[in-house]
């Protein structure tokens, strides 16, 4: 009964708090822009727990493949990977479904190009659903474009970018879509996002996979895929990838 009751009093409560539909029309300028916050400097890499599956410590790209499933074509120095314009981009060799995942990235210093086409790439849950990287320190873009926006879809909470040159960082808890036998969608991917630690999705529905200009619905796919970095043709860096399998 006071379990019962605990449900009953938390339930109207997650209501509230998570969104199930995106709040404005796709990549609608006159979105209400988050608040930009400041978040401080950038810590030293969170370490992975003892139960992470580490997808990149720094040193060699050995847990990642390129477009072609071919060896992946990005540049490792002094413990990060960068973005190699034109290479296209790269996914694991692994395909996971529920995650928890850290990503630390960092936007070209200085800056280059402005809107979408500054220090742009992305964070491709399942290959399909993605949480955007971009260079949105004192950069203007569309809200459900700019960094930690779930693209096309929802825009971050907050801004809480750290300028371009920084370490920044994505703590993502993915819980992916599933779907009966007959390919039929029986739940919708939720996703909760921490930038730079800070809460910027909550829980959120996505509609299906992210895209530019369309809001296509799911469609059935396995329970496990590839995560994947972006080639947006910008030399973004990324360090510190680590994940802890939800589904085991
Ligand atoms: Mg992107």
């Amino acid at each position: 009964m006071q379990r019962l009751a605990t449900v009953l009093l938390l339930l109207p409560f997650g209501t509230l708090m998570a969104q199930t539909t995106p709040p404005c029309a796709q990549h609608a300028r006159d979105c209400p822009a988050p608040p930009v916050i400041q978040v401080g400097p950038a810590g030293p890499p969170a370490p992975p727990p003892s139960d992470a599956v580490v997808l990149f410590d720094g040193h060699d790209l050995g847990k990642w493949l390129g477009g072609d499933n071919g060896p992946a074509k990005w540049v490792v120095r002094d413990g990060y990977m960068e973005v190699a314009p034109g290479t296209g981009g790269i996914h694991t060799a692994q395909g996971f479904g529920d995650v928890q995942l850290h990503v630390e990235w960092m936007a070209p210093n200085p800056p280059r190009g402005s809107d979408q086409d500054r220090g742009n790439s992305g964070v491709f849950l399942m290959g399909r659903y993605e949480v955007q990287v971009l260079d949105s320190y004192g950069n203007v873009t569309y809200p459900d474009g700019q960094a930690a926006a779930l693209y096309g879809q929802y825009p971050p909470r907050v801004n809480a970018s750290r300028p371009p040159g920084e370490w920044q960082s994505y703590d993502i808890i993915f819980h992916r879509p599933r779907f009966g036998p007959g390919g039929a969608l029986v739940s919708p991917a939720v996703v909760t996002v921490l930038h730079n630690g800070v809460l910027v999705q909550d829980a959120v529905t996505l509609t299906g996979p992210t895209a530019h200009q369309s809001r296509p619905p799911y469609s059935a796919h396995p329970d496990r895929l590839p995560i994947s970095l972006q080639d947006h043709e910008h030399p973004v860096r990324f360090r510190n990838i680590w994940l802890r399998e939800l589904e085991r």
